[in-house]
């Protein structure tokens, strides 16, 4: 079972990406959880047919002592499990404490162990690295980190604090940064920007997804690109993702 956590600033393509990489690789027959660590709670709606599945907080609220696994773990397209961890309500509560609880009542119920996935992918919010959102990579519960960045400054400040974040546990042995995923806005010289910081918190650039239309009409459909659109360029820049994460061939380039 591999186990990869994807960082990055709010609002920089995160849930598009990991919905899209976990609807290519169960294409490619890979059994795959995605868990949502957002508040939001909305990682895994494009997988969903656009609606948004009962949270694990929401639920354990609900449900106390009764919940089950069927309670908080939702089959979407092709056979992806989705899980949201959720949050508190807004100015009450850590946000970084949903996913603390929703970590915990997924080992209480087994769910790795029932669900036997090939692949869990924590969809996980960056901006500020607290205790709760450095959770996906610390204790063992993702092995490989991916930050999405663009090149714009705010985006590449939030994977300077992620990156530092993820050394500060490596040397526990935990979590370790596979590398940038360039989810390209179009600015002038970006691939050089991001490559640039890449060398600079010691990575590289391992995959570039650029800005493509089908994203925003797939969106509106209430699926994925790989879903709405399965033959045009933009699934095919989500499929080498998948391929490159399954065969683990990368090494990141600066
Ligand atoms: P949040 O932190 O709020 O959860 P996020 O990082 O998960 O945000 P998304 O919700 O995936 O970001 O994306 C934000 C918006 O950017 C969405 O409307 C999405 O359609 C658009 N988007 C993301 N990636 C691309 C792309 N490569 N091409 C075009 N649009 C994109
Ligand atoms: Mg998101």
């Amino acid at each position: 079972m591999k186990k990869i956590a994807i960082y990055g600033k709010g609002g920089i393509g995160k849930s598009t990406t990991v919905s899209n990489l976990s609807a290519a690789l169960s294409l490619l027959g890979m059994k795959v959880i995605q868990i949502g660590c957002d508040p939001k709670a909305d990682s895994t709606k494009n997988l969903m047919q656009g609606c948004k599945i009962p949270t694990v907080l929401d639920s354990i609220k609900q449900k106390k002592d009764g919940l089950a696994l069927a309670d908080i773990v939702f089959e979407g397209f092709n056979g992806v499990l989705c899980v949201e961890a959720g949050g508190p309500t807004p100015g009450i509560g850590c946000a970084g404490r949903g996913i603390i609880t929703a970590f915990e009542k997924l080992a209480e119920l087994q769910a790795f162990e029932y669900h036997r996935p090939d692949i869990v992918l924590y969809d996980v919010l960056g901006d500020v690295v607290c205790g709760g959102f450095a959770m996906p990579i610390r204790d063992g519960y993702a092995e490989d980190v991916y930050i999405v960045t663009s090149g714009e400054m705010m985006s590449l400040y939030a994977a300077v604090n992620i990156s530092s974040a993820i050394h500060q546990f490596r040397s526990r042995g935990y979590a370790r940064l596979k590398g940038l995923l360039l989810n390209a806005r179009g600015i002038t010289d970006e691939y050089e920007l991001v490559a640039k910081a890449a060398r600079e918190i010691g990575t590289g650039i391992v995959h570039f997804i650029p800005r493509d239309g089908h994203v925003q009409q797939a969106e509106n459909l209430g699926c994925t690109v790989i879903e709405a659109f399965p033959d045009c360029e933009m699934s095919g820049v989500y499929r080498a993702l998948a391929e490159l994460i399954i065969h683990d061939t990368n090494q990141a380039a600066g």
